[in-house]
């Protein structure tokens, strides 16, 4: 989790892709308000640490520049809007971070407005990232992000497409959809993912890319376009949390490790290049060795190539917060031991694709880049920032893979 500065107005993103897209909303909106000496930070709250972060630079802004107005927004500033208000920071709420109404003087706060506004990142990578919804309708034990963002509500069909239009028309050949829960995007407006997909389809975009998605979510329409439209990436990544039906049940999810498993089975069956990303929670309350031992091998059960690990981080407010704590340094070795099971995972996955073909989107930077499954390519001599081009794959450098440029 770092923070990553941009030019002013300054914006300061922490956390998920969703904050990043709406990073660009923000310095939008900023911009609009004119208020010049302004830098705003867009918080995250997903972990303890993630807080931490937060307030520490926030409290270092307030010393370094005093004369700038410094602004929190995002989840952590709607769990603890009173500790970043006594350090003498201005809050603006997650729902009207986009508005720029909330960046001029005096800020009034405006309610809370049902649709979402896309957020579309900026357009300094090959790739850009388009947050379609926000806020969540479950209420899984650990998780504070409901507390923060709210019910889930989506953007329309009609603006989500506006927004991607604006990608492909700047260049970006591939878009990420994002939100808190995307796989519930369009339960507030009587639409599904699948259905904003297929119309995103319609548009000349090379590449769409999907971020977390809830696995009992992924309904026949969506499994057919993973699986069988070559522009949707065979890269599906999963919101998992754990491997076993007592913590699974305990942290209320929805899916048992059995339907993950079924899933990734299916899914490799219909599309065999599919890479699996997921999200785990190590030590989560009440996990005692065997349930951890049942979550270390969903690694390889599940084939999990992309790992998101946290060691759990008690939410104040949440109902596992209150339940029996197995400790952070079990949790973080916990944590460690799932990482490194996934590296394992991950470096035979990429070992194995040595000597391979793959087309390959090129960074600004011109050498680095992804090929469709997500895996990191370097290639050996620079090409056409922004180019989608056809590479053989060399070896592995790391978590890299070197690539060649091939004639098309
Ligand atoms: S699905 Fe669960 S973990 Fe994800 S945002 Fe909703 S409540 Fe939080």
């Amino acid at each position: 989790m770092s923070g990553a500065v941009i030019d002013g107005p300054e914006v300061v993103n922490f956390g998920c892709r969703l904050n990043i897209a709406e990073g660009e909303a923000i310095r939008a909106a900023a911009r609009e308000a004119g208020t010049r000496d302004i830098i705003i930070f867009n918080s995250c709250a997903v972990t303890d640490e993630a807080v931490r972060q937060a307030k520490q630079a926030v409290r270092r802004a307030l010393r370094e520049r005093p004369d700038a107005a410094v602004v929190v927004t995002g989840c952590a500033a709607e769990l603890e809007a009173d500790r970043f208000a006594e350090m003498g920071a201005r809050i603006v709420r997650n729902d009207a971070k986009g508005l720029a109404e909330s960046y001029g003087a005096p800020f009034p706060a405006k309610a809370r407005s049902r649709a979402y506004t896309p957020a579309l990142s900026g357009a300094d990578h090959a790739r850009a990232f388009l947050g379609v919804q926000t806020g969540c309708s479950h209420s899984c034990t650990f998780c504070a992000t409901v507390m923060a963002r709210g019910t889930a509500r989506s953007a329309s069909i009609a603006a989500v497409v506006e927004a991607a239009r604006v990608a492909i028309d700047r260049g970006q050949r591939e878009v990420i959809l994002t939100g808190v829960d995307l796989a519930s995007y369009g339960d507030d407006s009587e639409t599904t993912l699948a259905a904003l997909v297929e119309e995103l389809l319609a548009l000349p975009i090379a590449r769409l890319r999907l971020s977390s998605l809830d696995p009992n979510r992924i309904d026949d329409r969506l499994f057919a376009l993973l699986t069988q439209e070559s522009r949707v990436m065979p890269h599906v990544h999963l919101s998992l949390q754990a491997g076993d039906d007592m913590v699974l049940t305990r942290m209320k999810r929805r899916h048992r490790r059995a339907d993950a498993v079924a899933l990734v089975a299916r899914l490799k069956a219909a599309r065999p290049e599919i890479a699996i990303g997921a999200d785990l929670i190590a030590g989560f309350p009440t996990e005692d060795d065997t349930m951890f031992a049942n979550s270390l091998a969903l690694i390889d059960d599940c084939d999990i190539v992309f790992g998101h690990i946290f060691p759990y981080s008690a939410r104040a407010g949440t109902a596992a917060a209150r339940m029996p704590q197995v400790g952070r340094a079990i949790a973080r070795d916990r944590a460690a031991t799932l990482r490194a099971a996934n590296i394992r995972r991950c470096h035979a996955w990429l070992d194995a694709q040595a000597g391979h073909t793959a087309t390959m989107l090129v960074e600004r930077d011109g050498v680095s880049g992804h090929a469709e499954n997500f895996a990191a390519l370097t290639l050996t001599s620079p090409a056409a920032a922004g180019t989608i081009i056809p590479v053989r794959i060399g070896g592995r450098l790391d978590d890299r893979l070197t690539a060649t440029e091939q004639a098309a």
